[in-house]
C-alpha cells in the first residue's frame, strides 16, 4: 500500500491549498517542504516569528489561516525534508538531518514554487550585492533589517521590498530601476485585460506612493550595472540613467530582475517542458488542472508559470480537485463544479501577468551578459567562455556544459540555466530546455549508501 494517497512538495500557498483541499476531500496527503516551516516565499515563518514584525504587511499576515488548515486529520506535514529525486511510480527520495527516505504514493504534486531570476553583471559576485529576496528571508525570519541598501532592477516584488524596508524603518538609500517609459508604453496594449485584476494593480501603485513619499531616490531607465569594492567592506554601484552615469556608495547592493519557476525537480521528475517567451523562462506543460506528462504528476504554482499567491492557491487546489478525481474521490462532474471559483480565481490573477511582464521585463545585458561577467557562480565559467565554447561549436546546454564544465557545481545549473540559454539564443540556436538529473539538492554519499543497502534488504 503507497505511503499516501497524495504526496505534495513544497508548503507554499500552492502545496498548503492543495493539501488542505485534498484532505477535506478524504485524500491522505504527505506533505514535505525543505524549509522549517509552512509558508513557502510570501507566507514564511508566518504563524511564528514573523507575526511580530506587523511592517510585513496585510497580505503577509494573510497566509495564516492556510497555515493553520494544515492541522486538519489526513495530513501529515515534514519540515526540513529536502525532495532530490522524483522516481517512476511515482515515488519520492527525501532527505533530513542526514538520512534519506522513500515514500510512495499515488499521486504526486510539485509545488516548489519559484526562484529570483540570476542577475549577472560585472562585480555581481562580490561579497555585499546579493538578490533582494534574500534580506527579505532575514526579514521575515529573524527580523535582521538591510541598512542603507540600494535596490537594482526591476518588477512588483523589488516594490513590495523597499515598502516593508520602509515600515520596518530601514529604506533603501536608492531604488535603481530598469525599466523605463518605453517599457511601460509597451505593457499599456494589455493594461485593459490587467484591469480584472484592479486590486493587484492598486495595491502596486500604492507602493509605489510609499516609497515617492519616503523619499527614496529613484533612477529609472537604468542600464549598464556594474559593482566594485569601494573599501570599508562598501560596494561602488556604478550605473547610467537619464543619459547620465551615476555611482552610488552602499554596504549592500540588493538586486532583482523578477522571479521564475524553479523546475529542476519537475525536469529531473522527466516531465516535458517549454519555453515562456513573456517570462523568459522554461515551465512544465500541463494541462488544464497541472497535469504533467509523466503518470501521476501534477504541477501548481508558481513552479508551473509565474503567477503570484492568489493564483499559487487557486491552482493548487484545481489540481487537488483533479487528483480527487482520479482517486475516485470525486465524480467529473462534483470536480468541475468544485473547481469552478478557482479557475475563474485563477482567470482573474493571471489577467496581469501579460502588462507585468512586459512592464517588467528582464533587461537583455542580464539575459545574455558579455565579457569576463562570471555566468556559473559554482565553477567560475564567464560570459566570456560560453560564448568561445559556442564558437567552437556548442549548439545548446549539454555541449556548453560538457565544454565549459558551467551547471556542474553544488547548485546544478539553478543559477545559470538560464543565462546560458540566454547566451545561446543570442549566439543565434535555438537551445533545447537543459536537462536536470537526481540528486537534484546535494547530497552526502554515506546517505546514498545507506538508502541502497536499506533498499536491498
Ligand atoms: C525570494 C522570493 C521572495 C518572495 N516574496 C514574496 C512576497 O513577499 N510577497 C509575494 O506576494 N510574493 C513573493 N514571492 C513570489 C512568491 O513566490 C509567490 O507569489 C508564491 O509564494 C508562490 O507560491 P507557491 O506555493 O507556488 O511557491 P512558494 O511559496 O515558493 O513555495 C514553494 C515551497 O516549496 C519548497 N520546496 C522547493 N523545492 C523543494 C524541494 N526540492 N524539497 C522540499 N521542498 C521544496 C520551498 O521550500 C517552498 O516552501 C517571492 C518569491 C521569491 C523567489
Amino acid at each position: 500500500m503507497p505511503d499516501a494517497d497524495l504526496i505534495i512538495v513544497g508548503a507554499g500557498p500552492a502545496g498548503m491549498a492543495a493539501a488542505a483541499t485534498a484532505a477535506a476531500g478524504g485524500g491522505r496527503v504527505l506533505l514535505l517542504d525543505e524549509q522549517p516551516r509552512a509558508g513557502g516565499q510570501i507566507y514564511r515563518n508566518v504563524g511564528a516569528g514573523g507575526d511580530a514584525r506587523p511592517w510585513l504587511g496585510k497580505d503577509y499576515a494573510a497566509g495564516r489561516p492556510l497555515v493553520a488548515a494544515l492541522q486538519a486529520p489526513g495530513i501529515t506535514a515534514e519540515f526540513g525534508a529536502t525532495v532530490w529525486r522524483i522516481e517512476a511510480g511515482p515515488r519520492v527520495v527525501w532527505s533530513r538531518d542526514g538520512e534519506s527516505h522513500v515514500c510512495a504514493a499515488r499521486h504526486v504534486l510539485l509545488a516548489g514554487g519559484a526562484q529570483e531570476r540570476p542577475v549577472p553583471f560585472p562585480g555581481w559576485t562580490l561579497p555585499g550585492v546579493m538578490p533582494a529576496g534574500a534580506p527579505q528571508i532575514l526579514m521575515k525570519t529573524s527580523g535582521l533589517l538591510p541598512r542603507d541598501a540600494v535596490l537594482a532592477g526591476s518588477g512588483p516584488l523589488l516594490y513590495l521590498i523597499a515598502a516593508q524596508m520602509i515600515d520596518a524603518g530601514a529604506a533603501p538609500q536608492a531604488l535603481v530601476e530598469t525599466q523605463g517609459p518605453a517599457m511601460m508604453l509597451r505593457a499599456t496594449r494589455h493594461l485593459p485585460r490587467a484591469l480584472m485584476a484592479a486590486g493587484t494593480l492598486a495595491k502596486g501603485l500604492g507602493l509605489i506612493r510609499k516609497i515617492k513619499a519616503a523619499g527614496v531616490a529613484r533612477h529609472t531607465g537604468a542600464a549598464g550595472f556594474r559593482a566594485e569594492v569601494a573599501g570599508d567592506g562598501d560596494i561602488a554601484f556604478s550605473f547610467t540613467a537619464g543619459g547620465r552615469a551615476h555611482r552610488l556608495v552602499t554596504p549592500l547592493l540588493l538586486t532583482h530582475q523578477g522571479v521564475v519557476p524553479s523546475t529542476h525537480v519537475s525536469r529531473a521528475a522527466g516531465a516535458a517542458h517549454e519555453w515562456n517567451e513573456a517570462q523568459q523562462a522554461f515551465q512544465p506543460k500541463r494541462d488544464a488542472w497541472g497535469a504533467t506528462d509523466v503518470p501521476g504528476i501534477h504541477v501548481a504554482g508558481d513552479g508551473a508559470g509565474i503567477g503570484g499567491a492568489e493564483a499559487a492557491q487557486a491552482a493548487g487546489r484545481l489540481a487537488a480537485c483533479d487528483i480527487l478525481h482520479r482517486l475516485g474521490r470525486l465524480d467529473e462532474a462534483s470536480r468541475d463544479r468544485k473547481a469552478a471559483p478557482d479557475r475563474a480565481a485563477l482567470r482573474r490573477a493571471m489577467a496581469i501577468r501579460p502588462f507585468l511582464d512586459a512592464a517588467y521585463a528582464p533587461l537583455p545585458e542580464f539575459l545574455a551578459p558579455e565579457g569576463d561577467t562570471i555566468v556559473c557562480r559554482c565553477e567560475e565559467i564567464t560570459a566570456a567562455d560560453i560564448r568561445a565554447s559556442v564558437d567552437e561549436g556548442a549548439n545548446g546546454p549539454r555541449q556548453v556544459k560538457t565544454a565549459t564544465r558551467a551547471g556542474m557545481g553544488p547548485c546544478q545549473g539553478r543559477m545559470c540555466d538560464l543565462t546560458v540559454r540566454g547566451i545561446l539564443a543570442a549566439c543565434g540556436t535555438r537551445p533545447a530546455t537543459p536537462r536536470a538529473r537526481t540528486p537534484i539538492k546535494p547530497v552526502k554519499l554515506g546517505e546514498l549508501a545507506a538508502l541502497a543497502s536499506h533498499q536491498e534488504t
